[in-house]
């Protein structure tokens, strides 16, 4: 397998540092809003990545913390009246939700920041110890100059950014391009004790002090959104570096951005589409379906006519998926379905060619659906076996047919019924209430002259996570 490593600006062979094993830091959310459209690319491309190393046979331990002390989190709670850790609890929450709903796998571990202040002082410790730390009046900042490698992941280099930056007259730092590694306690903000004075940690370090203790200081690929490249991913790799003398991540792989109108989705433009509202409108498989069309390293220009063509795109596969469905199971792969998991298997290789693969599954349904016009059971089994497969690796889920006309259907059938005694005894109250309450978990029911008939509502049809809203 290809990757493309942003450290080395090449599209390199991967590989890692214990055979067969691989381990992944993802840069999670600051928990200080509901997700937009933007975190679910940051989260869907690493989850593609790590499904696609788990199909070729690696072990992989998948780490995305969870930043929940930062400086927007204080404003968010200043604004909210309410304290920053239950704002951030509250978002936590709210986040591991929609990526649930949006079919990413959970990590396996998430750690939070406010948890790890141990490690966090530790680390500081030892950067102030090798001497590229500094502590002024309570805050502690990172010496650049003292860290030759610094801007090798931007390509920035320390002249270029030095001409132009300047100290604000508040800061307490040597060189106007040291950052962060510990701030002094503010009245009213949440701290810590430290060998500096009751403080909090800064942004970066929280990952550095993050990723060493659940993958090691030296680990296989670190992940992110291209906007993290600077300062954060640079910060990062200075800390870990400085203080371990060995390299942190080996590569370094980062997702293109969400635009809309060509412009970067991000709450401070205030160009963004809720993560929540795409979900209730297109459900997982059509988001990720549009996401996973372009490739991971370009941008992707929210537009709702896409939106609806990937709508369109995963309708065709459903259908094949449900047209057969009663077919016996597959003996073996007739060459045509071979030759399509193949394509998709070299287009993932190929730094993870979603655009190619998903070509690739298009084909095959269109090859089944030849197959069961001509009458070849087989061949149609084996494509949707092969299609239902590859899928999974992209993270589609099929509704299960089972739940769908053993489960669901009696249930409703029931509340239905019910609501037919409660017009009959004039209830009209109760008969309303359930039939609203269907619509809000995605049963829509309309009365004709032959009695109720229902259905559920586009993008909520695949699984119970659709309903426990
Ligand atoms: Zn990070």
């Amino acid at each position: 397998m290809r990757l493309y490593n942003t450290l080395t600006r090449t599209v390199e062979e991967f590989t890692t540092r214990d055979e067969g094993r691989v381990g992944i830091y993802v840069c999670g959310p600051t928990v200080q809003n509901v997700p937009h459209f933007g975190h679910a690319r940051a989260a869907v491309v690493p989850d593609v990545l790590r499904r696609w190393l788990r199909y070729r046979g690696y072990q992989v331990f998948y780490v995305r913390n969870i930043t929940d002390v930062e400086d927007k989190i204080i404003a968010r709670a200043e604004q909210e009246g309410r304290p920053p850790a239950a704002v951030a609890e509250a978002y936590t929450r709210i986040y591991e939700e929609q990526m649930a709903q949006l079919n990413v796998m959970p990590p396996d571990v998430a750690p939070r920041a406010t948890g790890h202040i141990i490690e966090m002082i530790g680390l500081i410790e030892r950067l102030v110890e090798v001497g590229v730390a500094y502590e002024a009046g309570g805050d502690v900042f990172f010496s650049v100059r003292k860290f030759d490698p610094y801007g090798s992941l931007s390509g920035r280099n320390v002249d270029d950014l030095r001409s132009g930056a300047r100290i604000e007259p508040t800061e307490r730092k040597r060189d106007p391009l040291d950052f962060a590694l510990w701030k002094a306690a503010k009245p009213g903000e949440p701290s810590w004790t430290s060998p500096w004075g009751r403080g909090r940690p800064g942004w970066h370090i929280e990952c550095s002090a993050m990723a060493a203790k659940y993958l090691g200081v030296a680990f296989d690929v670190h992940a992110g959104g291209l906007d993290l490249i600077f300062p954060h991913h640079e910060n990062e790799i200075a800390q870990s570096e400085a203080a371990s003398g060995r390299r942190f991540a080996r590569f370094w792989v980062h997702n293109g951005m969400v635009t809309l109108d060509d412009e970067k989705m991000s709450k401070s433009v205030g160009n963004v589409i809720g993560l929540g509202e795409a979900l209730d409108r297109f459900g997982a498989n059509i988001l990720r379906l549009f996401l996973l069309s372009a490739h991971y390293r370009s941008p992707v220009d929210f537009s709702e006519a896409r939106l609806e063509e990937a709508r369109a795109g995963f309708d065709r596969w459903r259908a094949f998926v449900r047209a057969t469905r009663s077919l016996p199971p597959p003996e073996g792969d007739p060459e045509t379905v071979a030759e399509q998991r193949r394509r998709f298997e070299e287009a993932m290789d190929d730094d993870l060619g979603t655009p190619a693969a998903q070509a690739a599954l298009f084909d095959l349904v269109a090859d089944g659906n030849r197959a069961l016009e001509r009458g070849d059971e087989a061949a149609a089994a084996a494509a949707r076996r092969v299609l239902v497969d590859l899928c999974g690796v992209l993270g589609y889920a099929f509704e299960d047919e089972r739940q769908g006309s053993t489960l669901v259907a009696p249930l409703v059938e029931e509340l239905l019924r019910l609501r037919m005694q409660a017009r009959e005894r004039r209830d009209f109250e109760t008969a309303d209430d359930i039939r609203s309450r269907l619509g809000d978990i995605g049963v829509i029911v309309e009365d004709s002259s032959q009695g109720p008939r229902w259905h559920i509502a586009a993008g909520r049809e695949h699984g119970p996570q659709a309903a426990k809203r």
